[in-house]
């Protein structure tokens, strides 16, 4: 399909739906006996209501595809709206709707792909709330990709329930009256529920059983699932409003019941606790008291005394502890006089290791000295033999001197000894007198020579 090209098509020649028995044929509104007659098959139909009403809160909108006709009885053209296909990409805001240039070409692939019999015979796209009319952007639209004679657009709004279809005449873009809704002869239960839908008539009863939801009802199912719910400020909301507080009510009950509840509960542990705490304090009484009988039978076992007796008594024992501190003192002095006692006699000990070690070596040498004894017994025997034999001499020699002989010879010797003695004096006494004789002598030399010095001497002064 070229957008922009203008060409005419030669329009089918059809026998009209409302007059082909094989079809069913329901008026929407009241199509004018002058107005271009437009069927609209009940699938295109269905399809549109509920994509128009599968988003209220911008404009939404797609292509219609069928066929321009010519009736041949009469010659007069209508248009048999069959398919329409939605488009997927598009500019939209709340008050516009742009085929954008993908959108177009996914449209053209779509209907090529589905339905190459079938014609591009207008556009449809929504009015949410704001009513059935070509603003200045429609109309561009219309004007620049569907001015073919028999085009048509397709305006709904899903919030009122209200549609129109808009066609050329003198070249301007006029609403029609009215308009059919087409189906098989079979399906005509579900057309005729389908335009009392579109007309916001109430179902008859059984009408509607057995067939599918209403594009509407479906719809109001969808949103109810998939999103928030809408600003309050409606009857609706209001009831809404009072529902949730309702809700709220009785969920505060309940947390009013629970916290009760809970506070019961804590009330009866705590009444619990006091009462074991309670025991606890009778149990460390009952324990106090075997404690303080404990003491007393202790007390009447020690005495069973007066208070100053038992005090007497601690003072005795006190005593004695104190004398047996003492006692404990006086003996760690003596064990330490012990102790220096002790180290003293190991000092002494090893003084008297040194000298046994001594007297051992001593008795050693001894014990060898021991061995050269028989030599020196020997030795001994031999000496004593020898001075025997020097006594016996002089004993001889003493006899010989006892005799008349050995009187005369010492006579003789001691003569001998006093000549000795005389003839030694004499030669002293000759050697000092000639000792003096040259002493004198040499002592009279020298004044001699003296005293002619001192004579020249005399002469010469
Ligand atoms: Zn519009």
């Amino acid at each position: 399909m070229v957008f922009g090209e203008v060409r005419f098509r030669e329009p089918t020649r059809v026998r009209r739906p409302d007059r082909d028995p094989r079809f069913a044929c329901v008026a929407c509104q009241s199509p004018g006996p002058d107005d271009l007659p437009i069927f609209l098959d009940r699938a295109p139909a269905d399809l549109i209501e509920r994509h128009a009403l599968s988003d209220t809160s911008v404009e939404l909108g797609g292509v219609l595809l069928g066929k321009e006709c010519v009736d041949p009885d009469g010659g007069r053209p209508f248009v048999w709206i069959t398919q329409a296909l939605e488009a997927k990409h598009y500019a939209n805001t709340q008050a516009s709707f742009t085929y954008t240039h993908d959108s177009w070409e996914e449209i053209t692939r779509e209907r090529e792909r589905l339905h190459p019999d079938l014609d591009v015979v207008g556009w449809y796209h929504t009015h949410p709330s704001f009513g059935i009319f070509l603003s200045h952007h429609d109309l561009f639209i219309h004007q620049n990709f569907f001015s073919q004679p028999l085009q048509t657009a397709y305006v709904v709004d899903p919030i009122q329930g209200t549609r129109g279809f808009f066609r050329w005449l003198d070249g301007r873009m006029v609403q029609v009256a009215g308009f059919w809704l087409c189906a098989e002869r079979s399906e005509r239960v579900a057309l005729s529920r389908l335009v009392d839908q579109m007309e916001n008539l109430p179902v008859a009863a059984g009408v509607g059983s057995g067939a599918t939801l209403s594009p509407r009802l479906e719809a109001e199912l969808l949103k109810m699932m998939n999103r928030p719910a809408p600003p309050l400020g409606g009857p609706g909301d209001r009831l809404a409003l009072a529902a949730l507080g309702g809700l709220l009510g009785a969920l505060l009950l309940v947390l009013v019941a629970a916290a009760g509840f809970w506070l019961a509960r804590v009330d009866a542990r705590l009444a619990e606790q006091g009462a074991a705490l309670a025991a606890l304090k009778g149990d460390l009484e009952d324990s106090a008291n075997a404690r303080k009988v404990a003491a007393d039978l202790l007390l009447e076992k020690v005495g069973g005394e007066t208070p100053e007796l038992f005090v007497a008594r601690y003072e005795t024992l006190a005593r004695s502890r104190d004398d047996a501190r003492r006692q404990l003192a006086a003996q760690q002095s003596v064990n330490e006089a012990l102790g220096v006692r002790v180290k003293d006699l190991a000092t002494l000990s090893a003084s008297l290791q040194g000298e046994l070690e001594a007297a051992r070596k001593t008795l050693t040498s001894y014990e060898a000295d021991a061995k050269e004894a028989p030599k020196l017994r020997e030795r001994v025997v031999e000496l004593e033999r020898s001075a025997d034999e020097d006594r016996r001499e002089i004993q001889d020699q003493r006899a010989i001197l006892a005799t008349a002989e050995g009187i005369k010879a010492n006579e003789a010797h001691v003569e001998l000894g006093r000549y000795r003695l005389l003839s030694f004096a004499g030669a002293l006494s000759s050697l000092l007198l000639a000792l003096a004789a040259v002493f004198f002598y040499y002592r009279a030399l020298p004044a001699q020579a003296s005293r002619a010095p001192e004579a020249d001497a005399r002469r010469g002064a």
